[in-house]
């Protein structure tokens, strides 16, 4: 089975109910390549509305943007994954480096709820990445790798299918700064050969890897041209119809 090809959108705390399903609009109309799978990640409160928008619509899903790891309970404001998996939305976003950085998500925790995800039969981006230090430390390939072992290895192979991995490195996200698609590939293959020698080859040749770090319509060809990288999860851009066409046309 060969990889997908993934444009993911993530639009944050952004839109509100008419922009959002307005854009959610203009994207169904869209043209998809065949080959291409879109995945827009939606604020809960407009998340039900975009499924049932999108439901006939091929080639376009939907994800929430995170989800708590417990099953229910006294959790006041949060979201379970039973919840999501009630209104059939078939993806989560787990362990973006805002929920890491400003909600104390640790790796403990994104294991959890990846747990929580999966037992729930949401598929699950899980998003990695290291911090500017860490860059330039030289160490971004150890510790993107130790997120990756904190919170999936305990999952089985068939579990495994069920993850696309988002590479994030936190200096490129909303910064306008992007990884040359050089630095993406070399982290991108980093991953893949971390995921071979603990998953075997079948899972590390099926599992996408996006990469996300303001992903636009300018350098998207050049990012998903490289070999490891099956696509992107797209913040800023993906508010813009237009930018986020031309970024869902930019597969070779
Ligand atoms: C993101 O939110 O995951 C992201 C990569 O944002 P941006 O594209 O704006 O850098």
């Amino acid at each position: 089975m060969s990889r997908q090809k993934i444009a993911a959108g993530n639009w944050k705390m952004n839109l509100d109910l008419e922009e959002g399903l307005q854009l959610a609009r203009t994207i169904s109309h869209m043209e998809i390549p065949m080959d291409v799978n879109v995945i827009l990640g939606i604020p809960y409160v407009y998340l039900k509305s975009a499924l049932d928008m999108l439901l006939h619509v091929p080639r376009v899903d939907v994800a929430a943007q995170n989800c708590h790891q417990a099953e229910s309970g006294a959790f006041t404001g949060e979201v379970s994954a039973s919840m999501l998996e009630s209104i059939s939305c078939p993806y989560v976003i787990i362990g973006h480096s805002e929920r890491r950085m400003y909600f104390g998500e640790d790796s403990k925790i994104l294991a959890e709820k990846v747990d929580k995800a999966l037992e729930h039969d949401l598929r699950v981006i899980f998003c990695c990445g290291e911090s500017l230090q860490t860059r330039k430390a030289g160490e971004q390939n150890s510790y993107v790798t130790q997120q990756l072992k904190e919170s999936l290895s305990h999952l089985s192979q068939k579990q495994m299918k069920s993850i696309i991995i988002a590479y994030e490195p936190i200096w490129a996200i909303g910064t306008g700064e992007t990884a040359s698609p050089e630095q993406a590939q070399e982290m991108h293959l980093e991953i893949r050969n971390h995921l071979r020698e603990s998953f075997g080859d079948e899972v590390a040749d099926q599992m996408e890897i996006l990469y996300g770090g303001s992903v636009k319509a300018a350098n998207a060809k050049s990012i998903f041209g490289q070999d490891d990288v099956d696509g992107g999860l797209v913040g800023g851009a993906s508010l813009d119809a237009e930018q986020f066409q031309t970024i869902i046309k930019s597969f070779s």
